[in-house]
């Protein structure tokens, strides 16, 4: 399997991927309101944000600024940030990080552990943190003594607005930030009267109302190995969220390390997954189950879809070349050596 997918693949993927969403909305043109694309680089991402219906091109210019604020709150390495000064005061005042710590907990719980927003420390020893760290296998001993920090009991809420955190304890946001940011532009979009939106994050998508002729959007499914693509998604008002081991990772001595971690073991996530696309009504969810999964395997995961109170369908691509889906109206690709299972 090929795994040498870099961050310029995931930018190319993001076009092919708006390519692909974007022709059903340049179709709405003559009588109706055309529809308003842009593009932003933000949270080391680029996206295309494309709405149609009132006040589309207005709503749009709000919404960059939105996740202009966002990443400049929620980035860890950048000094001042709002993480920035909870990780190193210990305590922040600041509502969008409070609110999205309380979720993070919530997810957490629901996830026995496998999403776990202070595995900070862990992702700093392999290299995968906010600064300019090189990738490297930790000894056992350093992910023992990173261990004794993490743990979701680490971070407590002070009210609405604020949070504090047991120190040296660290919290990175990175597997809920663009769930959060892409849930906020949708809440921003609709309430400026736009009626049908896709947001591109770098490949995470979220889908806004239906096509103008009120047909579900489809979107393309990223295929972890390289390929054109997994499948095809007919979907509408929903967030499709996609986390997986190809997308950071180092190789040493033959072995392959990447960016989601365990915050049992402090290892690299080994769960037999190469991707999990989550589609869920919540932007939140979405993003945060997205890494959970590939903590928790396909067994768990497909597991938690009866037992929590969140609805989400999944697609799951194992190491052994299988998708297994649990979407109504997905259709497989063909020829790329995958075999599909429909299961719920
Ligand atoms: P992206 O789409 O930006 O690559 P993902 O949604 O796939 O990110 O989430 C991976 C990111 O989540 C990592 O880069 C790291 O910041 C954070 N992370 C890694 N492991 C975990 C975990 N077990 N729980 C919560 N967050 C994690
Ligand atoms: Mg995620």
């Amino acid at each position: 399997m090929d795994m040498r997918k870099n961050r310029l693949f995931q930018r190319v993927f993001a076009l092919l991927l708006c390519g692909l969403t974007l022709p059903p909305l340049a179709g709405c043109g003559a009588g109706k309101t055309a529809a308003q694309t842009r593009t932003v680089f933000a949270m080391d991402t680029v996206m295309t944000l494309t709405a149609h219906g009132k006040n589309a091109d207005a709503a749009l210019e709000s919404a960059e600024s939105e996740l202009y604020r966002l990443d400049a709150l929620l980035a860890r390495g950048v000094e001042g940030s709002a993480v920035y000064r909870l990780n190193h005061d210990g305590f922040v005042r600041d509502g969008d990080v409070s609110y999205l710590l309380f979720r993070a907990q919530r997810i957490s719980e629901a996830t026995g552990g496998a999403f776990d927003v202070t595995v900070a420390p862990l992702l700093e020893l392999w290299g995968f943190g906010s600064g300019a760290g090189e990738h490297r296998v930790p000894t056992e001993a350093e992910i023992a003594a990173a261990l004794e920090h993490v743990g979701m009991e680490r971070v407590h809420r002070e009210g609405d607005t604020g949070a504090t955190l047991d120190l040296p304890a660290q919290v990175d946001l990175g597997g809920i930030a663009k769930g959060y940011a892409a849930w906020n532009v949708c809440k921003l979009l609709s309430g400026a009267g736009v009626t049908g939106a896709v947001l591109d994050l770098g490949g995470d998508v979220a889908l806004l109302g239906s096509k103008p002729d009120g047909s579900d959007w489809r979107v393309a499914i990223k295929d972890p190995n390289g390929g054109d693509f997994l499948g095809i998604l007919g979907v509408s008002d929903a967030f499709v969220m996609t986390s997986g081991v190809y997308e950071r990772y180092f190789e040493e001595n033959s072995s392959f390390y990447h960016h989601i971690i365990d915050p049992k073991t402090g290892y690299p996530a080994d769960s037999g997954l190469m991707s999990a696309t989550v589609i869920c009504g919540d932007g939140v969810w979405a993003d945060a189950l997205a890494t959970a999964v590939c903590v928790m395997g396909a067994e768990r995961a497909l597991a938690l879809r009866g037992a929590l109170d969140v609805g989400f369908d999944l697609i799951l691509v194992t190491g052994d070349g299988r998708v297994l889906y649990t979407c109504e109206d997905f259709t497989p690709g063909t020829g790329n050596g995958y075999v599909y299972e429909q299961v719920s």
